[in-house]
């Protein structure tokens, strides 16, 4: 099997999206009638995006959540489980799931340090018990769904990592040595599996991740919450915090929400807590969704177990099968603008588009003719620690977690559980972890964090594209435990 895949000789300074780019004309076809819309949001049924009404005049709570993500969402489920008579409120500035949560692509891992070699680096003594907490939450998770009658799609298939480039095999190598919990594939079974040309080798982790539908994971939390009590309100954003009495009062345009406490799951948005405000820097992902592939076309590209794909570049590109067998194709560019907002106009990016529309006829020429129906992007939460961060303020009256830096989708349950743990003041295994314990570094203000993210962002690419050498820029933040590695 081996001797009938084909050995090039790799031209210096390229990769294979490059050596083996498609025509022009079959990315500009497959483009043709992409709407620029989330497909998930679309792909949502009517009971599932109800109006709810802003929040006018005063409520009373015991926890008033800020925020209607998955973090949000998460904390006030977990809060009623905690304490089933517990007055929650949730205040949403626009719809719920709406943001990161409703449009990301539904790779829903156990990690809760953005992998395993990120949590490594960091904190070393703790990584057999963030794994096993990590595998808890996301077994938890999987259970919640059936508890509830929820569906959002979760399928535990396990997550694929195919080395594209001859430097990634010996990566794999490496992982697959030091972790018995992995399969190792060489090419020709890589290839069985998913047939992509492009396949060198690959690992496949079979437990720690499943794929869920994220807008319907957001939604269906949403419609569990307000099941058990809790009162979400869309449209009120929170202008303020106000902790001058003994609890906390949440102020926004129509109204106010006076509680004991605060949860803020308010991501990679402007933080209510002056000290958050330079934690996290929103970074655009941009993302592809196909039509549903016909019987033939999906025989020809194998895909059986329908793992979630990663691979393992810097720059990476992600990619999985929805429900009904349409592929969505996402990442590789992560894109910076000075100045920190989060804008709508950042996300209408056709050249990002048509390069992710090439990168997927080079991993899939066998698909050439298929049409990409849908295309968006999201801001990614990034932070200097590439995962979450957390901490209260006030006095305990409020908690806060962010930074899931692009891995949120599993870890902001576990984030929910880790803010209600805060709030109530006992110590948990969960609150003595250093990971939850220390906050990382801040970004610079601007300039100096344009300079710094797009300067790291080239250098990335640069590394791709030298047999994955790594720069002086990134081994000095490497150094410093600034350095990311996918
Ligand atoms: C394109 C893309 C792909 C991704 N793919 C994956 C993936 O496959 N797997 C994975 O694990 N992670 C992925 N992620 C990351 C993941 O989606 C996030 O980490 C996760 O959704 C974060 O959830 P959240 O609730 O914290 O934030 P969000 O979903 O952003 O929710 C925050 C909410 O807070 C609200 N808010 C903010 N400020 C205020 C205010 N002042 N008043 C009231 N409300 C406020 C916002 O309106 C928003 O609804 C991806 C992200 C993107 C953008």
């Amino acid at each position: 099997m081996e001797g009938t895949i084909r050995k090039e000789v790799i031209p210096v300074g390229t990769t294979v999206f490059e050596r083996q780019r498609p025509a022009a004309s079959v990315i500009a076809r497959s483009l043709e009638g992409a709407r620029h819309s989330v497909f998930w949001r679309d792909d949502l049924p009517e009971n599932l995006t109800p109006d709810r009404s802003a929040l006018t005049g005063t409520r009373r709570a015991d926890l008033v959540v800020v925020g209607a993500g998955y973090t949000g969402l998460w904390t006030a489920l977990l809060a009623t489980e905690r304490d089933p008579g517990a007055k929650v409120v949730v205040v949403e500035a626009q719809r719920v799931g709406w943001a990161a949560s409703g449009r990301n692509g539904g790779f829903c891992e156990a990690s809760l340090t953005h992998g395993h070699e990120n949590g490594t680096a960091r904190w070393p003594k703790e990584m057999p018990a963030l794994d096993r907490l990590g595998l808890e939450n996301l077994d938890a998770i999987e259970q919640s769904e059936a508890r509830y009658g929820m569906d959002f799609q979760f399928e535990r298939t396990g997550q694929f990592a195919p080395a594209t480039e001859p430097h990634q095999v010996e990566w794999l190598q490496e992982w697959a040595a030091e972790d018995e919990d992995v399969l190792y594939l060489d090419q020709a079974e890589a290839q069985a599996s998913v047939a992509s040309p492009t396949y060198l080798a690959a690992v496949w982790e079979k437990d720690t991740c499943g794929m869920v539908h994220p807008a319907r994971m957001a939604t269906e939390l949403a419609r569990v919450c307000e099941e058990r009590g809790v009162e979400i309100f869309e449209k009120s954003r929170v202008t303020g915090l106000d902790t001058s009495g003994s609890g906390v009062i949440v102020v926004t345009e129509g109204g106010r929400v006076e509680a004991s406490r605060a949860a803020l799951g308010t991501n990679v948005f402007p933080s209510l807590l002056k000290r958050n405000r330079l934690m996290t820097v929103p970074v655009y992902d941009y993302v592809l969704m196909t039509e549903p592939l016909t019987g033939d076309q999906l025989a020809s590209i194998g895909w059986r177990d329908r793992q979630g794909i990663g691979d393992l570049a810097n720059q990476f590109h992600y990619y999985r099968i929805t429900k009904d067998n349409r592929i969505l194709f996402g990442g590789y560019d992560a894109i910076y603008h000075y100045g920190r907002k989060v804008r709508p106009e950042y996300e209408d990016r056709p050249d990002v588009w048509e390069k992710l529309a090439s990168h997927f006829f080079t991993t899939f020429p066998q698909l050439e003719g298929l049409r990409f129906t849908h295309q968006w992007a999201g801001a990614i939460d990034t932070s200097t620690q590439f995962t979450a961060f957390f901490g209260t303020a006030r006095d305990r009256r409020i908690a806060y977690a962010a930074g899931f830096t692009g891995l949120g989708v599993g870890s902001t349950r576990f984030a929910g559980e880790v803010m209600l743990d805060l709030l109530s003041g006992v110590s948990t295994e969960r609150t003595s972890l250093e990971m939850v314990r220390r906050r990382p570094l801040p970004f610079p203000p601007e300039p100096a964090a344009a300079i710094g993210i797009n300067a790291t962002r080239w250098s990335l690419d640069r590394s791709d594209h030298n047999r994955g050498r790594r720069n002086l820029l990134l081994k000095t933040l490497d150094a410093l435990g600034l350095g990311f590695d996918s």
